[in-house]
């Protein structure tokens, strides 16, 4: 088969056909245990998220031409590096980056928070919530750790993150907030806490894994220092994700990961082997990178930055529907962390208990009986998930979660609301 892609000569390529975005799985079906077939209503979104049928697309188009990115003097070399760069600099605007940003390639958002908290300065104090991810919440084992207990309101929040900075010691601090809970979908005042880390003379690292597939996230326009995002997450396949934010601290830092890439120049010198690193983004991509999926992770930012309101209005409607829905379902207790501020200001995730249901039997059911995909358990977030199923009267760990996407239909919600409620009469 002979392709077509030549970026360097044609510069529409790297640009993805600016349409609706469609999904992937939406248009999947699986079997029920009737031996049934149908459409799969996919509740899983924060998880991962199906591919754009235009990165599909692009990818598939890439594939024939990968190659050897930033040394091979090859043509599919030539094409490798041009678009993989041109992926930094879509990731880049997708977040709003600076000047001063660096965008280094990683392999999710957990992989970009690890290399945040290696590139940190020696000494430096930490100061988040323990309801975070275990993706933000445990990789800064070495540093001066100031973990708080979650708050009830989001003003709660910004006093004691100010509150918390205060009584740090001197020196480099750094604040670490999920942008959206990935239990309750609640938005955190991202901005509020970038405005009291700078007045005390931290920086802040949102971790944008939930929010960035929802909401338009800019550094610019926040001040925030750090983003950590997932590709997987943003509608482009596994494996490729990005830390973007200041360079001062990722310059100065040992490399991630030490070998070819890293390194400029290396010498074997009677003493040992002597390395000169790149101070670049490179610094801290040493080994083949994930070209294919760093493309693909460029064509879906470029594509969902042009659709933000589609994503917002489409979000919204079946989120409304959904939370009235659930509300209407005997014993169901919806979780949240902010429960004290009245503020309803989410993106497409909610997670509950049922009153005298297991939430595994309940996503077995549902997967077996309708094709409708949930997530059952603590969702990588331990403390967030026992502390607020406590709050809801629960006496078990686990909750069962619903995440919304551009997969997500309106019947995928009727469906869901109808089989909660044969469920919970006893109708299954
Ligand atoms: N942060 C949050 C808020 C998440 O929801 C997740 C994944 O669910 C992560 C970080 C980790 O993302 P990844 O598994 O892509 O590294």
């Amino acid at each position: 088969m002979t392709s077509t892609l030549n970026p360097i000569a044609d510069d529409t390529i790297a640009n993805p056909i600016a349409t609706v975005p469609e999904t992937a799985g939406a248009e999947l079906t699986v079997p029920l245990v009737t031996g049934e077939s149908v459409g799969y209503a996919n509740f899983d979104h924060a998880a991962s998220a199906p591919c754009l049928s235009s990165v599909r697309r692009a990818v598939d188009e890439f594939l024939p031409w990968y190659a050897s990115v930033h040394r091979g003097a090859g043509f599919a070399s030539q094409v490798s590096t041009t678009i993989y760069e041109r992926a930094r600099q879509a990731v880049h605007t997708f977040v709003g980056g600076r000047s001063c940003d660096s965008v280094v390639f990683t392999r999710n958002t957990t992989d970009s928070l690890n290399l945040l908290a290696r590139a940190v300065p020696r000494g430096t104090a930490v100061v988040l919530f323990d309801t975070e991810h275990h993706a933000a919440l445990l990789p800064w084992r070495g540093h001066h750790v100031r973990r708080l207990p979650a708050p009830r309101t989001r003003s709660e929040a910004v006093t004691a993150v100010a509150k918390a900075l205060a009584e740090c010691p001197e020196g480099p601090r750094l604040v670490v907030a999920a942008g959206a809970s990935n239990v309750t979908g609640e938005l955190l005042p991202v901005a509020e806490l970038t405005e009291v880390a700078h007045e005390a003379g931290a920086r802040i690292v949102v971790d944008a894994a939930q929010l960035a597939p929802h909401r338009r996230v800019s550094l610019r326009e926040l001040g925030a220092d750090y983003v950590a995002l997932s590709g997987h997450k943003l509608y482009a396949p596994f494996g490729a994700g990005a830390l973007v934010g200041r360079s001062d601290w990722l310059r100065a830092a040992e490399p991630y990961l030490a070998g070819g890439g890293a390194s400029k120049l290396v010498q074997g010198k009677e003493t040992g082997v002597e390395v000169v690193w790149n101070t670049g983004a490179e610094r801290h991509e040493a080994g083949s990178p994930n070209t294919v999926g760093v493309y693909a992770l460029g064509v879906a930012c470029t594509e969902l930055a042009t659709q933000w309101q589609q994503i917002e209005d489409h979000e919204t409607a079946l989120l409304d529907r959904l939370t009235s829905g659930l509300a209407e379902v005997a014993g169901l207790r919806v979780l949240r962390l902010f429960a004290g501020d009245g503020q309803n200001d989410q993106v497409g995730t909610i997670s509950f208990v049922i009153d005298g249901f297991q939430p595994n039997w309940v996503a077995a059911v549902l997967s077996a009986e309708y094709g409708i995909g949930v997530r059952d358990g603590a969702f990588c977030a331990h403390i967030a998930t026992r502390r607020l199923i406590g709050d809801a009267g629960g006496s078990g760990q686990q909750a069962l979660r619903v995440s919304l996407g551009l997969g997500s239909k309106e019947e995928h919600v009727e469906r869901l609301l109808r089989a909660l409620h044969d469920i919970t009469q006893g109708r299954t």
